[in-house]
């Protein structure tokens, strides 16, 4: 207001002192010297000023549009709902006045096209969290090209990298496709991308770059593929099941937890990932002493603390959860068989699971999840888990009231902190299995940091991650445990969990039970897999495409 009354025109405020600032912000950020939580509080206050000033700036004069270096068009693709990366890259673009046009998450292609059009714009930038997404930035890329765009595409989210971008995507596309590893990378390719002097030289990089690593991976298609599946099961793991017998569960069937005490899962929370949201590498707690980004970490910190508290206090957010323990056992090979009771003759469903294929000479298993199930043909009773807990229920409420507030700072971190929490309440409830409920160790008691480092009996992997890939083993866990109705979970076609704030998996208890990755397999596989599963092979090669060690 005091800016204001001293300017000519409000508008002077926004092009003086406030685009001043945000230049400086701007690069202080680029040259390592301020870090991203500053960065998008700064650009609060100039979100803040600029919709305070916009009451007295005359109509027909947008200041966005006056100011803009360009217009990006901004999604997360359908089938995926997870928008942090994106939500940040938006605002450090907007910081450096370019003009965002965020459609959101969920968005199908034809609306990005759409809307690319229509508002003319530089650039499209396509987010993505889950693999399945991997595809669908694909298929973007074809229709944009069907479509007579000819505008570069940047693609983003934790699975995508340069060789998938370059490998699959841009190969659909003529124009310019560019992976951007995170959001300190976004300005300066944007910025190369718009600049008349700098463009050319820029693409000429990226596409021999981009040709050198298709060649690479070209190079490396050529070497052995993965092994014979036949061969790869001869190679599985040998548990010694006589003598043993599988711990029992305290119920069977289904247990509810409805509106979980969050309060509780505060202290099981793993902050090192926290951290990585907002780009400040380094693990918890050292990066609160950390000589370069102690301030900053410390800061945000701070106020993932205060936030943390309102959480809980003012029920800002609702915790639900189910976990169920099935009869269970492991049939041909890879498969587990879930029974409705101890009458292990009717299996009520069966999970298949994808074993590892790899040439492994040092007499290495090659691993697969079934095997840490005790065999039907003569083994002993065992069981299996399932879980699926989410603290992203009544979420929307606050982040719209952030919204409404122009206050991009505190809607990320309400859903940085709600998926940490996600996590934390994994964390417990696994603990509590552990401990009270499949009971097999009852006495266990391990700090935080133990739990991180999975110090503990038993697994509890999630489909989509590295040990059982397929995002659609997600609809038969949620069939087995109700997870909708019973936990407000659903998922999106590409098998993505809503609330994001979401975590689901399955519980192995046997002491041999440990996490790997599949890793790369063979058509063999995918061919049995397809059968098993009574899908298509062209099917399961779509659903399983980031793990094909051959071209489909
Ligand atoms: N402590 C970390 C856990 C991250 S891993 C955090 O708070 O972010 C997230 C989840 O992925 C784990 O809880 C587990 O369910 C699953 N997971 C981890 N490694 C896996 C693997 N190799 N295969 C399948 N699931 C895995």
């Amino acid at each position: 207001e005091e800016a204001r009354t001293q300017a000519a025109e409000p508008i002077d405020v926004i092009e003086g002192p406030l685009m001043d600032g945000m230049n400086v912000v701007g690069d202080l950020f680029g040259s390592g010297q301020m870090f991203l939580p500053q960065v998008v509080k700064s650009a609060r206050v100039m979100k803040q000023a600029v919709a305070y000033l916009l009451p007295f700036i005359e109509a027909g004069k947008d200041p966005a549009k006056a100011r803009a270096k360009g217009k990006i068009v901004t999604a997360t693709v359908k089938g995926d709902v997870h928008d942090i990366g994106k939500n940040i890259v938006g605002v450090v673009l907007q910081c450096n006045n370019y003009d965002i046009v965020d459609l959101g998450v969920m968005v199908p292609y034809a609306d990005i096209i759409d809307t690319a059009k229509r508002e003319n714009a530089d650039i499209i930038g396509l987010s993505g969290l889950i693999t399945p997404s991997l595809e669908e930035m694909a298929t973007i890329a074809a229709e944009m090209q069907r479509s007579g765009l000819d505008i570069p595409l940047l693609i983003g989210g934790a699975t995508t990298s340069k060789v998938h971008t370059a490998v699959k995507i841009a190969p659909r596309y003529d124009s310019p496709v560019i992976h951007v590893l995170d959001a300190s990378r976004a300005v300066g390719v944007v910025s190369n991308l718009l600049s008349d002097t700098l463009k050319d030289s820029f693409l000429a990089e990226i596409a021999e770059d981009y040709e050198d690593v298709r060649a690479r991976h070209e190079a490396r298609a050529d070497g052995k593929g993965p092994a014979k599946l036949k061969d790869a099961r001869a190679q599985s793991p040998e548990i010694d099941w006589t003598g043993y017998t599988p711990p029992r569960p305290k119920f069977l069937g289904l247990k509810v937890f409805d509106d979980y005490d969050i309060g509780e899962l505060e202290k099981y929370i793993d902050w090192t990932p926290f951290f990585r949201t907002w780009e400040l590498k380094g693990v918890y707690p050292a990066i609160l002493e950390d000589p370069k980004q102690g301030a900053a970490a410390r800061d945000l910190f701070a106020d993932a603390g205060t936030m943390l508290e309102k959480i809980i206090a003012e029920k800002w957010l609702a915790a639900r959860a189910v976990i169920g323990f099935f009869p269970a056992a492991r049939v041909d090979h890879d498969d587990v068989e879930i029974y409705a009771s101890d009458d292990r003759n009717d299996p009520a469903a069966t999970i298949h699971f994808l074993r590892q294929q790899m040439h492994k000479t040092d007499g290495r298993p090659n691993h697969c999840l079934a095997d840490f199930v005790a065999p039907k043909d003569g083994g002993p009773n065992d069981f299996l888990g399932g879980f699926a807990v989410t603290t992203g229920i009544g979420i929307e409420k606050k982040l719209a009231e952030f919204e409404a507030d122009h206050d991009d700072y505190n809607g990320i971190l309400l859903k940085a902190l709600a998926d940490r929490l996600a996590e934390a309440f994994a964390e417990r409830i696994h603990e509590r299995v552990r401990r009270e409920f499949w009971a097999y160790a009852e006495n266990e008691t391990l700090e935080n940091e133990d739990l991180i480092a999975e110090a503990y009996q038993g697994i509890r992997p999630a489909p989509g991650y590295p040990a059982c890939p397929d995002h659609t083993g997600k609809q038969d866990l949620f069939a087995l445990l109700g997870a909708e109705q019973n936990a407000g979970i659903t998922l999106t076609d590409s098998f993505a969990m809503m609330p994001a704030s979401s975590v689901s998996g399955y519980y192995f208890s046997h002491p041999d039970a440990q996490y790997f990755g599949v890793g790369r397999i063979g058509r063999d596989q995918v061919e049995d897999y397809a059968k098993r599963r009574g899908i298509t092979l062209t099917e399961a090669e779509r659903w399983l495409a980031p793990n094909l060690g051959y071209s489909p």
